[in-house]
Order: structure tokens, then sequence, then C-alpha cells
């Protein structure tokens, strides 16, 4: 592990209000709250605290956008050409938001630019589609004439996670916009910021007025109030299991709200002795540092075969060491600070049950440096299955590398977890590979690489990683309702 430093560079902070029928307002309390950088615990200034009063505000407008304006009236075509020239502002501002969303976040600058691709990239993905979702004309029996609308679902509630923030935004609005929805989105307390700076794109992008709602805010108060929202007609949250679970109770206790949710994982990276050493080693380490481990599809339970399982740990640890972790403005940076203090004591914490639990901690496990929230790549070798570090999320950057010594019994241990969100396998034998990717419960399958994204393809999670799909085609069902018209001929 390296430290890297730079000056700070000068970072242009957009709107902090809350962005309510295309105008910019202070919270009916005009409470607000600090957002700090993770690099240096310094507040890099306060946002609008909205409440359950803004929530109401946000789902007027949105309400009345959906039911009465110009959103309503304007043809889908028309919704896909606002859909592309927000892609385009985003492209033309891509290293203002980048430069926001690395000192608010704490990523690495070079992986805010790489979000900021895929960015761009699901905006025009969804903006494609926006005129292409199609009913069907369906041959019933009788002299009647039947077919399908794919109509919108109506006010969407959308609630987003602090680890990808532009991304889950655009994974979130984009689908939404394109069928005709209307918007009301919170963002995570701990990156507010360049949500907000979409927002104002938004506005001169000619979105009309309460389309688009961004509110910044906190769980328990503005997105509870979301969730029992009794004029939401759909709640989308990517987050914890956890609040997962109250998510849908709230639907339950409220209208019935539709749910779809993108939860935690512990998902298995299983790596073969047949498989091609140098890319398993590279495809494991990316798989679990990526965004400092904070990732929900992070390979975090790292399977190896008996039979290379010493090189491979040896080569491994070698690797992490060798992670440069500081600065994220460095362009030299790998690894920046977890996103804050709560996380770097829930990391430390789990750091510590791996050690009492007996597992092999061969490198890391430490702070980096005196200021902001920095943990060095850390790697548990000799991990059992029944340990907490195998068990539950980390979110963090700690490997732990589990022994497998053949491929039933690996299946099985892989499925052995409430979670089913994704699963990696490295090997050369395509009978293994289709043997993995059809018996391991997970939304998603990657062979022979790690966390490859594309607007085009679904995500989404098995058991409780969560309901329903995200991103392709399968995307869109979740932000349509089906209605069936019968004429009589
Ligand atoms: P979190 O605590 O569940 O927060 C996610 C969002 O939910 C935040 O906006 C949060 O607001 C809000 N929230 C918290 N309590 C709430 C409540 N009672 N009612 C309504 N909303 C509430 O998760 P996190 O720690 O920020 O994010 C990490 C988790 O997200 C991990 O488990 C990760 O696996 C998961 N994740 C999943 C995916 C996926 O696609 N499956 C993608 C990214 C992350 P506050 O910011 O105020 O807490
Ligand atoms: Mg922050």
């Amino acid at each position: 592990m390296v430290t890297a430093t730079v000056p700070e560079q000068q970072v242009k902070i957009g709107p902090t209000q809350l962005l309510i029928n295309n105008e910019w307002v202070e919270s009916v309390s005009g409470r607000r709250f600090a957002t700090i950088n993770p690099a240096t615990g310094e507040v890099i200034c306060e946002v609008a605290e909205a409440d359950a009063p803004d929530v109401d505000k946000a789902v007027q407008a949105a309400r009345n956008a959906f039911n009465n304006g110009e959103w309503r009236r304007i043809s889908a075509t028309r919704r896909g050409e606002l859909l592309y020239k927000l892609a385009d502002l985003i492209e033309q501002n891509i290293d203002e938001l980048a430069r926001l969303e690395t000192l608010d976040n704490g990523k690495p600058l070079q992986e805010s630019l790489g979000d900021l691709g895929l960015v761009i990239a699901c905006y025009r993905y969804y903006a494609g589609w926006a005129d292409k979702v199609q009913g069907k004309t369906i041959p019933i029996s009788g002299p009647y004439f039947c077919y399908t609308r794919h109509e919108p679902v109506g006010v969407v509630g959308q609630i987003i996670p602090w680890n990808f923030p532009l991304l889950m935004q655009a994974w979130k609005l984009a689908p939404a916009l394109a069928t005709g929805n209307t918007v009301v989105l919170k963002t995570a307390e701990q990156t507010p910021l360049s949500a907000l700076r979409v927002g104002e794109l938004i506005i001169e992008a000619g979105f009309p007025p309460g389309v688009v709602n961004i509110l910044s805010g906190y769980g328990p108060t503005a997105g509870s109030a979301i969730a029992r929202h009794m004029d939401i007609d759909k709640v989308a949250f990517t987050g914890s299991t956890e609040v997962g679970h109250l998510i849908l109770e709230a639907s339950a206790k409220s209208n019935l709200k539709r749910v779809t949710l993108e939860l935690g994982g512990k998902s298995p990276n299983i790596v073969f002795a047949d498989a091609d050493m140098d890319a398993a080693i590279a495809g494991a380490h990316n798989a679990l540092y990526l965004n400092q481990g904070q990732c929900c599809c992070a390979g975090s339970r790292l399977f190896v075969e008996e039979k290379c399982y010493d090189d491979f740990v040896a080569r491994t640890v070698e690797k992490a060491q060798q992670r440069i972790v500081g600065n994220p403005f460095d362009p030299q940076t790998e690894q920046g600070p977890q996103v804050d203090k709560e996380q770097f004591d829930k990391v430390m914490s789990y750091i510590e049950s791996g050690m009492r639990d007996g597992a092999q901690m061969l490198c890391g496990g430490n702070r980096v440096g005196e200021e902001g929230f920095f943990i060095a790549p850390t790697v548990f070798a000799d991990v059992r299955d029944d340990m907490k570090i195998a068990q539950e999320e980390i979110f963090g950057p700690v490997m732990s590398i589990i022994k497998f010594k053949d491929i039933d019994e690996v299946i099985q241990r892989a499925n052995a977890t409430m979670y089913g969100l994704a699963a990696g396998v490295w090997t050369k034998d395509i009978t293994k590979a289709h043997a993995i990717a059809n018996n391991v419960r997970a939304g998603t399958i990657w062979v022979n690489c790690y966390d490859v994204f594309d607007a085009a393809a679904p995500f989404g999670g098995f058991k409780q990683s969560g309901i329903g799909r995200e991103l392709g085609e399968y995307g869109l069902q979740q932000y349509t309702e089906v209605k069936t018209v019968t004429i009589k001929l």
C-alpha cells in the first residue's frame, strides 16, 4: 500500500437547496445539514434538510405534472429528446461533475469519470427507448378488439445510496422518465451534491416543472415519508437489505405502492485451478477493492480451489500491498477513503471480528494517515463459511479468501447465504463455467470477468438481494402498468 499526495483542487459546488417544481427552495423547517469531505473529515457545505412536509410539496408538484402538466401531453419522442439533451449536458460538464462526486464521496477521480461514462450511456440508452415502449394486440375470443397499453405508473419515489451517487440517480431517473412517470428522488445523506448539480442540468435540458424533484435529507425522516406516502404510486429503492424490509413494510401499511428493491449482497467469486491465474488474481482484486469495497456486488466471498490456493493467496496479498491509497484527486490513486466515520468504524469492527474468529490476516487491517477515513487494503485467508466476515456485508476493502475442493461443494456453499445479487467464476473449462452460471442463485453471473456493467444488461437480486430488475428492457417493466382495452366490434 502506497500513499499518494497532491494539493487539493478547486471544486465548484452546485446548488444546496431542494429542487421542487423546477425551483430551488429551502426546506419548510429551514433546517440544513452538513456534508463532509471523507478524505479530510472537513465540512464541504450545508444543504437543505427535507422532511415529511417537503416530501408532501414535492409529491404535489409531481402529481400535478403527471395529471395536468405539459409532461402529460408531450410525445414519447420528445421525452427521449429531453433525455438525450440531459446526457449531452452531463457530458459537457463531465469534469466538474466528476470532481464534485470525488469531493463528496471520496472515490478516486478516475472512478468518478468511469461512473460518468456509464451515467451518460444510461440516459442515452433509455432516451432511445422512450418511443419504443409498445403494447400488444391480442386475439381474444368473440367479436372484440383487445389491446394493451403500457402506461406510466405515476408519481415515483426514488431513494438512492451514497456509493455511486450519480450512477444510481441515472439508473433511477432514466427509465422512469423515458416511460412518462414523474419523480421525487431522495439522495443519500452522505452525498447530496452531485445529484443537485444534475438537477440544474435537468432544468436546463427543458424538463417541465414538477417532473423531477430532488430532496436531500435523512432516511428515517424524508426517506420514510416517501415510503409511506399515500399519493406515491411506486417506490424504487437502492440500499441495505435492512432498510429494504422497512420500505416493503411501509408500502404494505400505506397504499400498496409498487416496490422495487436493489439491496445488499455477499457475492461468491469462484476461482478454479484451471483458470488464467493472472486474470483471476487481477479480477478478484478489482471485484473486491473497487470503490473502496463499497459495492453491493463486491466479490466478497472469494472461493479458491485447494490445488491453487497457496499460490493464489500469496500473489493476491502482494497485489493488495501494492494498491495505491491516498488523495482521491491524485490520478495515481486507486483507493480513496471510506465514505464517512460510521462506515469506517463498521469496517474496522469487521476486521476485529475476523481476527477474533481466527481468520488469518495477511495484510492491512489498519487506518491509513491521520485525517479522513482511509483503510489499508486487507486480506483475510483461511476464512470459514460460518465466520461473520463470510456471512455479512462488510462494504469495505476487506477480502475474505475461502478454500474449496470441488465444484458440487462450492455451488452448495456459494448458495448458503440469504443474498443472491451476483457471482463470478474463473475457469477455462466451459462445462464448469456453465455449471456455476446455471446453479448459483444470483441475478448476475460473470464468467472470467467481473463488474461488467452496461445500461442494456439487467441487474438485480435473487432472494434478499432485491425485488425487480434495473437496466435493460427489463427495467422498463418496473415503470409501467399494463392496461387492457377491449372493444366490442
Ligand atoms: P441504506 O442505509 O439502506 O441507505 C440507502 C438509502 O435509504 C439512503 O438514501 C438512506 O438515507 C435511505 N434510508 C435509510 N433509512 C431509511 C428509512 N427508514 N426509510 C426510507 N429510506 C431510508 O444503505 P447505505 O448504507 O446508504 O448503502 C449501502 C447499501 O446499499 C449496501 O447494503 C449495498 O449493498 C446496497 N446497494 C445495493 C445496490 C444494488 O443495486 N443492489 C447498489 C448500491 C448499494 P440516509 O442517507 O439518510 O441514510
Ligand atoms: Mg460527503
